[in-house]
């Protein structure tokens, strides 16, 4: 073994060897896996084979698709065989509701280049036999589904990675992690030291080990899962005769059930609602090649109903119940990338599909490592998207409720309940005790808005408009014609302080830093000038003599950005960021009466003049200490009134009380959310993603290319040379019951004219068959005669997608934002643009100015 590496991977399961082969394909060689026993020795081997294309994030089923597509790659490199059928696929709906949801899906595979279809519930038995299709509504073929040998395949990685000059240890445990004061890592293993510029955690079953071994305590829990094999069946050696195909693959949301075709039989598994975790404090380092003691009763119910939905499964004979431990992140899927807090030190765990998403993580944490950006817009599974409310006892909640929700329907207003209320501000109980229905923000209970008295403050999830429609509609009414108050401590806020503190953010960010007292809105931009942070910047008076700024971002985005500035800091220790989290609070106020309520509340003239638009003061508010940003999401008058928790409930009751004469109300995160659209305000991670170029997201006038060279200046002066390909844009869309959720297409009627911005299918997938053998594409049979499969159809073409939108209430329109080619995106004409809503083409008309107070003369006044 060497003593020394430019990179350490430690685990050799499916996801350590892609790890492995894509560090070495991008150049890296000089590198080892260290394995503590065979290759495969944690959930690898006794997987059940099976990979897929769809997820639920749109850029994680990308990457997905791209592990599908590497296994040709590894196996010609290698020469080893994967084992690869490629029989397709299908997941099957039981009600109108889960239909909608394969809509969905469906509607989003359209500009990821995905070539799925709907299909009948008879198209689906042509092609698996053993079900009883009276169960379902509907279905959604997949060409890009099958399974694999896990085996095989983590070996065909291993083998490729060697080939391209790495290193392979077998039989040593990495047993300690400490690192140099210059970096270096020192990767204790039983086999003695190695020294490493990079360590990667691959150690799925024991990942949380060893994230433990740095101080890091990884929101990461192993669950059983067990599988059932059966004896061989008649029904589908026949099948495989006459067709000269194999099964396919079958997914039942109703059972929470996979199943297809393992040999001559049928492979098929359960996510139990009774599900179980496994060693949930600490994973034995003796655990080797072994499965655990199947229970059959725990997946007894959903056998029972996969035996009802698949009769033909039943009359066959159990030969063998698999019950394995494999990992689980809070939602589901992997945590990659840097740790923020650590330098070089990187994840790639709680992968828990990893022969459907090992391919993809490994090739974004190769480029991530090598070129310093995953190269794809990775935020669903950045190690970064969870905070340090992800400790042990939450995590094992939370994977529980994800696992036993496995196959369920999310609904966009649903809110899930497990492990809350974890976080809460002094104002919880008040809200609780106004009727509000609060909904997770970033691990910080939140109002969404506030049930009528009397009523039970629930939501009733839907995909069309629900029964907050009406409250939502009076609190954003009363807030513009009269004043609103909302909490608004699930925002980011940081304080940037030092000597240089400007220079350091004028580095980081694209527009100039505002004088004190002012506030500037400012994206931050990665060295490829793609959009990685959207924040509203305001300069405090010196103290000590020190400069200070105070920042405010995106709640869910803290450790992604943290991590971001620690790396740009300089090693002198001249400037401190300080992330408050829930050290600091806030309410905002907004609508036309909110100056006269806060001055109320103030000993300080804060008239037009005194106090303006886009000013920053500390001030005490209602005896509080309290600092005030002239500014809201909601685009009207207003303000944001930040303090200390224990200040919360006095500012609040001050509020509440000086603002009954003016018909305060309370409103909540949607109302917020509703206000913002009528102003065509981009939100984080929605709008603005590190896929986009500051022009396409139409940020122009906070880009101050000529200010100095701050990081992604020269990427960006060539996005605005070469003109952006796409432009964000706001439509209102001429919705029915159901208003845009995120992910939809948009359909423009742009003759024969290419834009070139939709991905193409990628052709790599299994033709669909009837049950005469016929190949069968494009029926979309269970869609009707209208709706046409693919991206073209006659003069009317997929161009781009939604990023958000919803009902704006103020101005009563259906809105939406999303992205298409820069050359429609000023083009206002009626009948040029249609947004795919739950399988339905709607009108949509692109709405350059926002359609309340375009000039901004209210929030200026
Ligand atoms: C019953 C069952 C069915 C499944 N079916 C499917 C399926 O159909 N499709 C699918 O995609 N996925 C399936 N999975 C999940 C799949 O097995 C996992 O996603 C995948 O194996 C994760 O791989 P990994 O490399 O992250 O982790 P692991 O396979 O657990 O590998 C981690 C490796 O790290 C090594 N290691 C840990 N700590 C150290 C250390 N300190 N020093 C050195 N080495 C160390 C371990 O020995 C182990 O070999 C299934 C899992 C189970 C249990």
């Amino acid at each position: 073994m060497k003593s020394h590496a430019k990179a350490v991977v430690i685990g050799g399961g499916v996801v350590g060897c892609s790890v492995l082969y894509h560090l070495a394909k991008s150049g890296w060689t000089d590198i080892m896996l260290i394995e503590r026993s065979e290759l495969t020795s944690g959930s690898s081997w006794h997987a059940a084979g099976g990979f897929h294309t769809l997820n639920g994030d749109p850029n994680v089923a990308k990457l997905q698709a791209y592990t599908v597509q590497l296994y040709k790659e590894i196996e010609e490199i290698s020469g080893q065989s994967c084992s690869l059928h490629l029989t397709g696929g299908v997941m099957m709906a039981d009600t109108p509701e889960r239909m909608d949801f394969l809509r969905l899906a469906h509607a989003k595979g359209r500009y990821l280049g995905m070539d799925t279809e709907l299909i009948t519930p008879s198209e689906a038995k042509a092609m698996f036999p053993l079900m009883d299709e009276t169960n379902f509504v509907g279905a959604m073929w997949d060409p890009v589904e099958g399974h694999l040998d896990p085996s095989g395949t983590t070996h065909a990685y291993a083998k490729a990675a060697r080939k391209l000059g790495a290193e392979i240890v077998l039989r040593n445990r990495v047993v300690e992690l400490t690192q140099e004061v210059d970096g270096t890592w020192n990767v204790v293993t039983e086999q003695g030291t190695v020294k490493a510029e990079h360590v990667v955690n691959c150690g799925g079953l024991w990942a949380r080990e060893i994230g433990r071994m740095v101080g890091v305590e990884l929101p990461v829990l192993a669950m059983e899962h067990m599988y059932l094999l059966t004896e061989p069946m008649p029904e589908v050696e026949e099948f495989n005769k006459s067709t000269g195909r194999e099964m396919i693959g079958v997914l039942d949301f109703k059972g929470e059930i996979y199943t297809r075709q393992e040999r001559n039989g049928i492979l098929l598994g359960t996510y139990e609602k009774a599900c179980k975790p496994w060693s949930p404090v600490s994973t034995p380092w003796d655990f080797g090649h072994e499965l655990l003691q199947p229970d059959i009763d725990r997946i007894a119910p959903s056998l029972e109903i996969g035996f009802k939905h698949f009769p033909g499964i039943e009359k066959a004979g159990i030969k063998q119940i698999i019950n394995g431990p494999f990992t689980f992140a809070l939602d589901g899927n992997p945590l990659v990338g840097p740790v923020q807090g650590l330098t070089n030190f990187w994840c790639a765990c709680a992968v828990m599909a990893g022969f459907s998403q090992g391919g993809g993580v490994g090739l974004a944490l190769s480029n991530w490592m090598v070129h310093g950006d995953p190269g794809f817009d990775v935020w669903g599974m950045d190690v970064a998207r969870f905070g340090e409310w992800a400790t042990l006892r939450y995590t094992n909640a939370k994977v529980r409720e994800n696992y036993s929700r496995r196959f369920s329907i999310r609904f966009p207003n649903e809110e899930l309940p497990a492990a809350r209320p974890a976080q809460t501000t002094p104002l919880y109980d008040t809200m609780i005790a106004n009727n509000a229905v609060m909904g997770d923000s970033w691990g910080l209970e939140t109002p969404l808005w506030f049930a009528p008295r009397g009523s039970e403050p629930k939501d009733v999830v839907s995909f069309h408009r629900s029964n907050d429609f009406g409250p939502i509609g009076e609190e954003v009414r009363a807030t513009r014609e009269k004043v609103g108050v909302t909490e608004i401590a699930n925002f980011a806020k940081y304080e940037v302080s030092g000597p240089g503190a400007e220079d350091f953010l004028n580095r980081l960010m694209t527009n100039r830093m505002p004088k004190t007292g002012r506030i500037v809105l400012t994206p931050m931009l990665n060295e490829f000038g793609r959009l990685i942070g959207d924040f509203t910047i305001a300069k405090a008076s010196p103290r000590g003599g020190e400069e200070r700024f105070m920042i405010w971002g995106s709640s869910a985005a803290q450790k992604y950005h943290m991590r971001w500035f620690e790396k740009h800091l300089p090693k002198d220790g001249s400037i401190r960021i300080h992330r408050f989290d829930q050290t600091l609070v806030g309410l905002s106020i907004a609508g036309p009466k909110s100056r006269d309520l806060l001055q109320k509340l103030v000993d300080v003239d804060i008239s037009t003049t005194a106090f303006r638009f886009m000013d920053f003061r500390e001030m005490a508010v209602g005896g509080a200490p309290c600092m005030v940003n002239r500014i809201t999401y909601t685009g009207d008058l207003g303000y944001e009134i930040w303090m200390a928790p224990a200040y919360q409930r006095l500012v609040y009751k001050a509020i509440k009380e000086a603002g009954e004469e003016f018909g305060l109300v309370d409103f909540g995160m949607r109302a917020l959310l509703s206000m913002r659209l009528e102003k065509n305000f981009s939100t984080w991670f929605r709008e603005l993603r590190p896929i986009y170029g500051p022009f396409e997201g139409s940020m122009d006038r906070f880009i101050k290319l000529e200010k100095n060279d701050f990081i992604g200046r020269e990427a960006a002066a060539k996005e605005q040379a070469e003109g952006p390909k796409l432009r964000r844009v706001s439509f209102i869309v001429d919705a029915a019951d159901a208003d845009v959720m995120g992910d939809e297409p948009i359909w423009a009627k742009v003759g024969g004219k290419d834009y070139g911005t939709v991905e193409k299918p990628h052709g790599y997938g299994a033709p669909r068959f009837d049950a005469g053998g016929k190949e069968v594409r494009g029926s979309n049979a269970a869609e009707g005669a209208s709706a046409v499969r693919g991206i073209v159809d006659g003069d009317w073409r997929v161009v781009g997608w939604v990023t958000s939108g919803g009902y704006a209430h103020y101005v009563e329109k259906s809105m939406a934002q999303g992205y298409v080619p820069a050359a429609l995106a000023e083009n206002e004409s009626a009948g040029l643009f249609e947004i795919e809503i739950l399988g339905h083409r709607r009108p949509a008309r692109v709405n350059v100015e926002p359609p309340f107070d375009p000039s901004g003369e209210k929030m200026r006044t």
